[in-house]
């Protein structure tokens, strides 16, 4: 067991148990569900965007421990980005968990999510740590849904 896995377990243990930005944001248009049937995780995505950053990410739901961790951690890994890196940032994590890094690797660095490394060992996982990433590409998309009252 080499240090840097039980590091990274460590990491995804602890944001299982405190999940960051667990909240709803209020009055906020991106929103977006999400449900892995495979597994049962349901996961509530809100954005607040200002320009073309993310100003803030939270997430409201229940699944295992790797769905929340992951939520937990997007939510992190999202703030203060522009919606551009944020997109990229799936790219690059969708190719951490599924072994197939985009190949245009560039953009911003994967940093704690590379805690999720390991997720590719178990194909039945995968899905865990992407579906908060899906709902948060979902809620960003809303915008053109979105009936403004102004
Ligand atoms: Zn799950």
């Amino acid at each position: 067991m080499s240090d840097i896995s039980d590091l990274y377990q460590e990491l995804i243990l602890d944001h299982n148990k405190r999940p960051r930005n667990r909240r709803r944001i209020e009055g906020t248009a991106r929103m977006a569900e999400g449900y892995n049937p495979l597994c049962g995780d349901r996961v509530t995505v809100y954005v607040e965007v200002e320009g073309d950053v993310v100003k803030d990410v939270s997430f409201e739901g229940s699944g295992c421990a790797i769905s929340t961790a992951s939520a937990s951690l997007m939510s992190e890994s999202l703030k203060g980005k522009t919606i551009s890196e944020a997109v990229r940032l799936f790219d690059k994590f969708r190719g951490l968990v599924t072994g197939k890094p985009p190949e245009n690797g560039d953009g911003p660095t994967l940093g704690k999510l590379e805690a999720f490394s390991g997720v590719g060992r178990f194909p039945a996982r995968v899905k865990c740590a992407t579906l908060v990433w899906h709902t948060f590409k979902a809620a960003l998309q809303k915008k053109n849904e979105t009936v403004s009252t102004e």
